[in-house]
């Protein structure tokens, strides 16, 4: 059974991108009845922020992407915190130490600069001379004992061969993977703390990691993880990188442009299916694939549509390693929206659903009007369905209809402007008169309203346009809205009279 990881550094707060990563693997596992882990690659204190665990665990179960095993959750494979497990990069950095596929270097940093400097002046393309690697085993011993400060590095020209070229599951083959990897890279630090090249190879095979789904920006290194693997006689897991995903502006993602951390996706009230739907997306996308086997013909394919609106568990059922491409993808904030909206309609269409999103509503109402009256899960209900076309989150509630909850600023700029035209007589005439009529209008349903709305404004021999006007201005003292039958009805008819009323005063 596949075996995944998501391996965060706790370097800040979760982002879009590592909340891709954490949903593919977690995808790719339910999908195939595997199970993955969260593993947490703290070898580099100095850049770990405080609280960034606990930040990625919220996100991830906000998200619902539970993970199986790791912090919180022991298991067989732990512990799940890299840095808890230095005696195992100990055991590994000796085993390639003893067999000659890594060697000592007490090179200072000034010589290794000097030395990087020079290499590149003569157009070369290594990055360190392999001085120390001359090093007699007898030198070395004497200067680790007398505790002279030192790293390992791998040494390359021990390496086989390789007759085929790397192949990623997403990006294929690979060409020249080889060229750009720096000249015997350091294995271990001279803290003592293995970098993540080592921290990441020994930990994917001592937990048993079958495939390796992380982001493009770790393909540079995934040459250099086969060599570890080469070098240790071990077999590496699959790799299946994930395209970088992009601003609308094709600039590449990162902290420093954008909304990419996912607590402030979270606290804008975007849906957490909405958000998974969205980067589901982006990376998926219907493509042929060249056959493998000489006589297999080349398959298409299928990936969902582009603007397919699914939730977790479709998003599992859907997905298929095959139909992921290396295709950077454009994370587009209308999309987002669009998909946003689509999930609030689906959710609603059972009642559960629907009273869950009164019920995260409510919090919403109470932030933007602490003293509202209008809190029943009932009207909250009714309010979400006739408004429905207006919310792209829920959080748009109390602004796109802020009169079902408090009453209308009667008095300000827009609302004036509305009355125009309309004198005073005019309008008290239109309020007395519909506020009687309400009075004996009975049931209070929209069409019933309507029936009542009508017979006044003929009753009273204003322009249709005039007399809709006043009511609206009473009712919600905003231009747009949903029909003044409908925030009638919703109100009630108690509510409804109290409002005209007073807005008569
Ligand atoms: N620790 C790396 C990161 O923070 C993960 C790399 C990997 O998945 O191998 O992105």
């Amino acid at each position: 059974k596949p075996l995944l990881r998501f391996a965060p550094s706790p370097t800040g707060p979760l982002h879009l991108g590592g909340l891709r990563t954490a949903l593919f693997n977690h995808a790719f596992a339910r999908k195939t009845g595997g199970r993955w882990i969260l593993r947490i690659e703290d070898t580099d204190a100095s850049r770990t922020v405080p609280h960034s665990v606990e930040g990625i665990q919220h996100g991830l179960s906000w998200a619902g992407l539970d993970y199986d095993f790791g912090p919180g959750r022991n298991g067989p494979h732990g512990p799940y915190f890299q840095s808890e497990r230095l005696d195992l990069y100990h055991h590994y950095s000796r085993r390639l130490l003893d067999s000659g596929h890594a060697y000592r270097c007490f090179c200072s940093p000034d010589r290794l600069a000097e030395t990087r400097e020079r290499l590149a002046r003569a157009g070369l393309n290594s990055t360190y001379d392999k001085h120390c690697l001359s090093l007699s085993s007898d030198d070395v011993s004497r200067r680790v004992r007398a505790g002279e400060k030192n790293v390992v590095r791998l040494n390359d020209s021990m390496l086989p061969v390789r007759p085929a070229p790397e192949s990623d599951l997403i990006f294929g083959n690979l060409r020249d993977a080889h060229a750009s990897l720096p000249t015997d890279p350091v294995l271990l630090k001279s803290d003592l703390f293995p970098t993540y090249h080592l921290a990441s190879v020994v930990d994917d095979h001592e937990m048993g990691i079958t495939h390796v789904l992380r982001g493009e920006e770790w393909l540079a290194s995934f040459p250099l993880h086969l060599d570890l693997y080469a070098a240790l006689s071990l077999t590496p897991p699959k790799y299946a990188h994930l395209p970088l995903l992009l601003n609308p502006d094709g600039s590449k993602m990162s902290k420093r442009k954008g909304d990419v951390r996912v607590l402030d996706y979270m606290r804008r009230g975007w849906e957490p299916d909405a958000v998974l739907n969205w980067l589901a997306l982006a990376g998926w996308g219907t493509h042929t694939e060249p056959s493998h086997q000489g006589d297999q013909p080349s398959k298409t394919v299928k990936a969902p549509d582009s603007t397919t609106v699914m939730n977790l568990s479709e998003i599992i059922n859907n997905f298929e390693l095959d139909a992921l491409t290396h295709r950077r993808t454009t994370l587009d904030p209308a999309k987002l929206a669009f998909l946003n909206k689509h999930h609030l309609i689906r959710m609603r269409s059972t009642e559960s659903g629907l009273r869950a999103q009164a019920l995260r509503a409510l919090g919403h109402i109470k932030d933007a009007f602490p003293d509202t009256t209008f809190t029943s899960m009932e009207y909250i209900e009714r309010a979400i369905l006739v408004l429905q076309g207006r919310l792209v989150t829920l959080m748009d509630l109390p602004t796109a209809a802020p009169y079902l909850f408090v009453p209308p600023a009667w008095d300000d700029a827009e609302a004036r402007a509305m009355l125009d035209g309309i004198s005073i007589t005019e309008y008290q005439n239109v309020i007395n008169g519909t506020v009687a009529r309400l009075r004996s209008t009975s049931p209070w349903d929209v069409q019933t309203i309507i029936n009542a709305l009508h017979a006044e404004n003929g009753a009273a021999g204003v322009k249709p346009a005039r007399f809709m006007t006043v009511l609206r201005h009473a009712m919600s003292g905003v231009k747009n809205g949903p029909s003044i039958a409908e925030i009638m009805d919703i109100l009630g008819t108690q509510r409804t009279i109290a409002r005209l009323e007073e807005a008569d005063n």
